[in-house]
């Protein structure tokens, strides 16, 4: 049976509100649609006026398969304490480890994330507005650690979308590490990752109601070619028979 890679953007007065990835079989392609659908009218970051739903065959032959990284949580009290166990983390990629910080906690309403040298922390996207948007992506199954929450329904839950993509992220060799903090105001919990550490959940990375929000791509810029493309087009699928 082929498979679709169904996508979903939602905006209000050209801002970007809400986006969702999935990779699917024909036979869930209607379900997961009008999934998406409903997730992009009630997001906490406001109604849009504009929801866009997108459904292309996959080429089965593209698909590349990667395993999620595995999973740890760190205990952070407040933000202040976020911050320095991010730092620690990202320090042994880049001497810049603040000025990551200090951006992704700054931008605002990007639909992708900011790609930052790891070399000179200069950002190297050729959209700063934008940023680069990781699509085609999906889980195949229930990864087997106890924070395994894929399951291939349509109402796949934030924290395995978020270890989707950072699995995908992580995979490429240009990429050191990926700090995210969700822009939903409602949820303070964001995460580290690198190939080594793996995907590290961390709470209190912003305060509950803040607006900030956003995602750091640290990156090697000698082994950047291709990055953009298997970002934004490689077709990955994570987990599985890997
Ligand atoms: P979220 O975790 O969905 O709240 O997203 C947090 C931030 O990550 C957003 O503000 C965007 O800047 C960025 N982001 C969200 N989805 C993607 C994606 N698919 N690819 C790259 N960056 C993203």
């Amino acid at each position: 049976m082929p498979l679709y890679s169904v996508k979903m953007r939602a905006s209000l007065d050209g801002t970007h509100i809400s986006g969702a990835e999935r990779i699917v079989d024909a036979a869930d392609v209607s379900d997961v649609c009008a999934a998406m659908s409903r997730r992009a009218l009630a997001h906490p970051k406001g109604c849009p006026d504009t929801v866009n739903v997108t459904v292309r065959e996959v080429d089965p032959d593209a698909i590349v398969r990667v395993p999620f990284l595995p999973w740890d949580a760190a205990e952070c009290a407040d933000e202040a304490e976020a911050r320095e166990t991010v730092l620690g983390y990202i320090r042994a990629c880049t001497p810049h480890a603040e000025a990551a910080w200090d951006l992704v906690t700054s931008v605002r309403n990007m639909r992708g994330a900011v790609l930052f040298d790891a070399a000179t922390g200069e950002r190297l996207e050729p959209d700063q507005a934008r940023g680069v948007r990781v699509t085609n992506m999906d889980a195949v199954r229930i990864a087997d650690d106890d924070h395994a929450v894929a399951e291939r329904t349509p109402a796949k839950d934030r924290v395995t979308e978020a270890r989707v993509l950072a699995a995908k992220v992580a995979h490429h060799p240009a990429v050191l590490a990926e700090v995210c903090i969700s822009d939903d105001p409602d949820y303070t919990t964001g995460y580290v990752s690198t190939k080594d550490i793996g995907y590290v959940r961390i709470p209190n990375m912003k305060p509950l109601g803040s607006e900030i929000g956003g995602r750091v791509f640290i990156v090697d810029a000698e082994q950047l070619e291709g990055l953009i493309t298997y970002l934004e087009e490689t077709p990955v699928l994570v987990g599985g028979d890997e």
